[in-house]
């Protein structure tokens, strides 16, 4: 299984020396990148794709290389700087406001405009989207990217997650947003200041264009593109390197379960309320039940469950006494938070403390039976195993994958947040008939069917087949990095660049390293940021230079 594509990538860095450069003084690693540049070149494009530089053009060119290695050397300062400042607007949606109406939104506008200004580069403000130019003519080229970052719960920060933290953790810089989608920002304006200084003649106008809503709406980005036309190529910087050819399909499945708080079953043990999570597109890290009337030989149990669970951990506080007098017991998950496109990478809190309930047979209750659903139809698996038959996967877009987001009261009713990203290999009628099967088939079952209710959205994945610049994206990665077979990959995430033509995804995060962004540990390294700021310099010269 999994023959191709991010799961059965094998990425390696070559152990040719001198073939990843990093901060040489200039002459040294001049000369050692026309070597890897030359040696990179000697096979020739791997999948024989078609490319943009006729055939024998060296990519990276010589230009690329020189202002690539100039950016990163005379850049590294202004970079950081320009992240720091740009970290420091706290530009997450607030809901019942429209991002382009916040003041956060608006100083960075701000900030953005005379920072263009004094680079001399364009600048236009059109609310919801900041596009910031280089160059005239009618051909162009638009680097995608997204202003707008997630909420951050400042109590899991070593420092506040909007200033950006240089000092707790050497090498690292922390703060909410410098890998989604800020960091990438920095790089672009920084590298079309270098081109712009330079003065070297342009065949495509280059338009970093800057998404306020990436994170919250997309329909603000959707509206902005069908006033202003984007370019026929486009290169975002929303996900991992080499090159990110396909997305999938973002779908959200809502399950409400109505039924008492609790059924005053007297003298035993009722679980009256079970809640996690922070938003959809977040492992959760916390969850939470409220179990009444615990004897000791109940606790003694679900300790013992709880100690059984290898990934999360649990906490057992005493909170009083309920109106009946009963004990009042809180039992604490904490998992580990990570992007909801990679579940993998996190431990979900909310279906490990199901997992743990499930352990007793608890009198009915909307927790109860919640707990129960979570732990039955979803578990603790990352791929829709136990889903009904939602489970499916596609040779190069991998598996579907699932993950339970949040957990809240609305009312009378439990609701989980379940968050799901499809490969190519189904249509949406089918996802959306095998959801319906996973649920109603449950309720059914459970006796259930009048208390539980199901909403669906299912998107579709997005693919790119033939993007004209993939191989020059794939050699620009090649070159910098001494990753010599890198190949193009699909990823869980959707970002706007399924929006535009030709819209693949270069970086910001090394394949095989975690993707921290809506985490709440984001960091970039500062050699990362270097990197990625002398890959953007690099491939706007090989596609925007003449
Ligand atoms: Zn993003």
């Amino acid at each position: 299984m999994n023959g191709s594509g991010r799961w059965g990538l094998a990425l390696r860095r070559t152990a040719a020396c001198g073939v990843r450069v990093r901060g040489l003084a200039a002459a040294s690693a001049l000369l050692l990148l026309f070597a890897a540049s030359a040696s990179a070149q000697d096979g020739g494009p791997q999948d024989g794709g078609p490319r943009l530089a006729p055939a024998g053009t060296a990519i990276p060119g010589e230009k690329a290389i020189m202002l690539s290695s100039r950016a990163r050397v005379r850049g590294a300062a202004d970079v950081e700087a320009l992240l720091a400042d740009l970290v420091a607007f706290d530009t997450f949606h607030r809901s019942g406001t429209a991002n382009r109406d916040h003041p956060s939104f608006q100083a960075m506008t701000a900030y953005l405009k005379d920072w263009c200004e004094a680079a001399g580069l364009g600048f236009a403000d059109h609310g919801s989207v900041v596009v910031v130019t280089l160059g005239a003519g009618s051909d162009r080229l638009g680097l995608v990217t997204h202003g707008d970052v997630q909420p951050a719960d400042a109590g899991k920060w070593a420092a506040d997650p909007f200033t950006l933290d240089v000092t707790s953790e050497p090498g690292r810089l922390v703060g909410r947003g410098v890998e989604d989608d800020k960091g990438p920002i920095a790089c672009a304006l920084v590298a079309m200041r270098e081109l712009r200084r330079i003065g070297w003649p342009l065949r495509r106008r280059v338009e970093l264009i800057v998404s306020y809503t990436e994170e919250s709406d997309w329909a603000p980005f959707q509206e902005f593109l069908a006033r202003n036309p984007p370019p026929p190529l486009n290169v975002a910087f929303d996900a991992e390197y080499p090159v990110v050819t396909a997305e999938k399909g973002w779908c959200s499945v809502t399950v409400g379960i109505a039924g008492p708080e609790a059924a005053g079953a007297e003298g035993d043990a009722e679980l009256v309320a079970f809640t996690g999570g922070f938003f959809l597109s977040q492992v959760p890290e916390d969850a939470v039940a409220t179990i009444v009337g615990a004897d000791d030989a109940l606790v003694d149990a679900l300790r013992a469950a709880a100690d059984a669970d290898e990934e999360a951990t649990f906490t057992f506080e005493d909170d009083g006494v309920d109106e009946g007098g009963r004990p009042r017991l809180l039992v604490r998950a904490r998992g580990l938070s990570a992007h909801s496109s990679k579940p993998e990478q996190g431990v979900n809190a909310i279906t490990h403390l199901a997992a743990l309930l499930a352990t007793h047979d608890w009198p009915d209750s909307r927790a109860a039976r919640m707990a129960r659903f979570v732990d039955e139809r979803l578990g603790t698996g990352r791929l829709a195993e136990r889903f009904g038959d939602v489970a499916y996967e596609d040779p190069f877009m991998g598996p579907l994958t699932l993950s339970l987001g949040t957990l809240r009261e609305d009312g009378e009713r439990l609701v989980a947040g379940i968050n799901l990203r499809r490969p190519e290999g189904r249509t949406r009628e089918e996802v959306e008939a095998s959801v319906r099967w996973a649920v109603e088939g449950w309720s059914a079952e459970r006796g259930l069917a009048d208390a539980v209710t199901l909403e669906q959205s299912i998107g579709d994945p997005h693919r790119v087949h033939d993007a004209p610049h993939v191989e020059v994206l794939l050699q620009t990665f090649r070159h910098h990095t001494g990753i010599t077979d890198a190949a193009p990959l699909s990823i869980g995430g959707g970002t706007h660049a399924r929006l535009v033509p030709n819209g693949v995804n270069f970086g910001p995060s090394m394949p095989g390293e975690p993707y921290t962004g809506h985490s709440e540990h984001e960091f970039v390294t500062r050699e990362q940021l270097l990197d990625n700021l002398e890959m953007v310099t690099s491939l706007l010269v090989d596609l925007a230079v003449k």
